[in-house]
């Protein structure tokens, strides 16, 4: 039974545990391909150097078969009788006394005539070289496989080291016969033992070495990675404002430090936007909200009152219910388009259509005012968008220029078609903007004159309008700037790309 029914964390296998370290990781990976390329570079070694090995032999046994040739052919020509070959042969074998080497002469019918191993004083310096070499299995193969070819190149084995063996034809005094000469590769088998050896201890030191060394480099070169985790480990919402450390701005790592950095900058803004915007939202509802509790207190604290008192008090708490409804609704809207979930449903309409119905329900607030409302008729604007986001971005426009227009004041809207997207512009003639506040009044809960705004209660404004529509026209992959505002008037332009033409409706 645990407490709380939380289990205790498992720790992973001790060897598992190892190979999560990136630094063990590393050092495998390193010592791994270190010894496939020492092994690789090893046997390459070994090859190439018995080949050359082997060539040398081979060019030492034809140089041997030429000064070998010419002492026989000189006593063939000196010696007389039926033996003569035999006695030339023998001289021949006597005068070539090498170590390592044996000499045999074969007549035309592959009979041994006489080898270094019959002449006593012509007997290799080695003990090694076996009696029965020149009737061993091997060697007779070789022969047989030398009858083919002129000059012959072949290994013959034995119990020990085995030797180069080359047959060469020739014709001496009248007679045909084979010479053949065996050099052993004891020698030369015993160097590359010792290069084998060499390399079986040399190899693993060096991987030894290799891994220690690549180990405190891993751990060396993932020093400040680690130092970077512990840091960004110890940042919290408390102190977003640190920062990691960048030691060298210009390798990985302090690429790897400085987008962690912006990230966390990115991050932090978010942050004081969302701290920014809850502030705001709390202010602009606490507002309302206090109205509808004095309101409600006064009603239920005098005793009598007559109807028409009544109907007053139940007309503020509607007001402030409405006017907290439509923030709500606000905060709500731009909630779900910051979190990307705010669906758009897009149809086909006309744009001018949908510009015109805006401004015939905004005449009743422009009657009220005795402002003159224009709309410029518009050509044909199909377009393919979400048509209520676009009512609401409209109409928002459209109350704030009535809004902040004294009266008598002139609203006119257009609404063109021009190069891929449409504007629609909208162009009061209220006292405008101050310069110095015109780039803020997207912002959230900013309003240029939040005094006259709060005192009049003119229409429930929280400062929230513009960027919701600002939002709706970016939704549209389009934009809307405040183009032009000064002491006579403010035009605001939404520019909204066209979309696919839809069919018109008959009507
Ligand atoms: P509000 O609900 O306060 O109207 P908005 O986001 O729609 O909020 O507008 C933000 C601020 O921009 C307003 O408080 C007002 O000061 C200013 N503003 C918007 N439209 C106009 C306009 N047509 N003329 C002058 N000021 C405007």
């Amino acid at each position: 039974m645990f407490r709380h029914g939380i289990a205790p964390r498992q720790r992973p296998p001790p060897g598992k545990a190892m190979l999560d370290s990136v630094r063990v990781r590393l050092t495998l990976w390193y010592t791994a391909v270190l010894a496939v390329v020492l092994v690789a570079l090893s046997l390459i070694t070994y090859f190439i150097f018995w080949q050359s090995t082997v060539q040398r032999t081979d060019v030492n046994l034809a140089e041997l078969s030429n000064a070998f040739l010419t002492t026989l052919d000189a006593e063939i020509s000196d010696q007389s009788g039926p033996d003569a070959f035999k006695l030339a042969g023998q001289v021949a074998v006597t005068e070539h006394r090498f170590r390592d080497h044996v000499f045999a002469i074969f007549d035309a019918k592959g009979n041994l005539v006489v080898s270094s191993q019959d002449v006593p004083l012509a007997a290799p310096a080695i003990d090694s070289v076996p009696a029965g070499l020149l009737s061993s299995d091997s060697f007779q193969r070789f022969l047989n496989a030398s009858s083919r070819s002129e000059r012959f190149f072949g290994k013959v084995r034995s119990n020990k080291a085995g030797y180069r063996a080359f047959a060469r034809h020739f014709s001496s005094g009248g007679k045909a016969g084979t010479l053949v000469i065996l050099q052993s590769l004891h020698a030369q088998q015993e160097m590359l033992g010792e290069v084998t050896v060499t390399f079986a201890w040399v190899i693993p030191i060096a991987l030894l070495l290799a891994s220690v060394g690549g180990y405190f480099l891993a751990r060396k070169s993932l020093a400040p990675v680690v130092a970077m985790s512990s840091q960004a480990g110890r940042i919290g919402a408390a102190n977003l404002h640190e920062r990691l450390a960048v030691q060298n701005d210009r390798d990985e790592l302090g690429h790897l430090a400085r987008s962690f950095n912006s990230l966390l900058d990115r991050l932090s803004q978010s942050f004081e936007r969302q701290q920014r915007f809850m502030a705001d939202a709390s202010h602009e509802l606490r507002t309302p909200v206090a109205i509808l509790r004095g309101e409600a207190e006064v009603a239920l604290s005098q005793q009598a009152r007559s109807p028409e008192e009544y109907r007053e008090s139940l007309g503020v708490l509607h007001h402030e219910a409405e006017r907290l409804t439509h923030i709500v609704e606000d905060l709500f809207t731009l909630t779900r388009a910051d979190a990307g979930q705010y669906p758009l449903q897009p149809r086909d309409f006309y744009l001018d259509e949908l510009v015109g119905e805006c401004v015939h329900s905004a005449r009743t607030l422009a009657l009220a005012k005795k402002i003159c409302l224009n709309f410029e008729e518009a050509s044909e604007s199909p377009i393919r968008a979400d048509e209520s986001l676009l009512r609401r971005m409209i109409l928002n426009l459209l109350d704030n220029a009535i809004k902040y227009t004294s009266e008598g004041g002139r609203v006119t809207v257009t609404c063109r078609g021009r190069d891929e997207e449409y504007t629609v512009s909208i162009t009061d003639t209220g006292g405008g903007i101050p310069a110095d506040l015109q780039s803020r009044i997207f912002e959230r809960f900013f309003r240029a004159d939040k005094a006259r705004s709060r005192v009049e209660n003119d229409g429930g404004g929280a400062g929230l309008g513009l960027s919701i529509s600002r939002w709706i026209a970016e939704a549209h992959h389009g934009r809307l700037e405040l183009t032009r505002s000064d002491s006579i008037g403010s035009t605001f332009t939404a520019y909204l790309p066209v979309g696919p033409s839809p069919p018109r409706s008959s009507d």
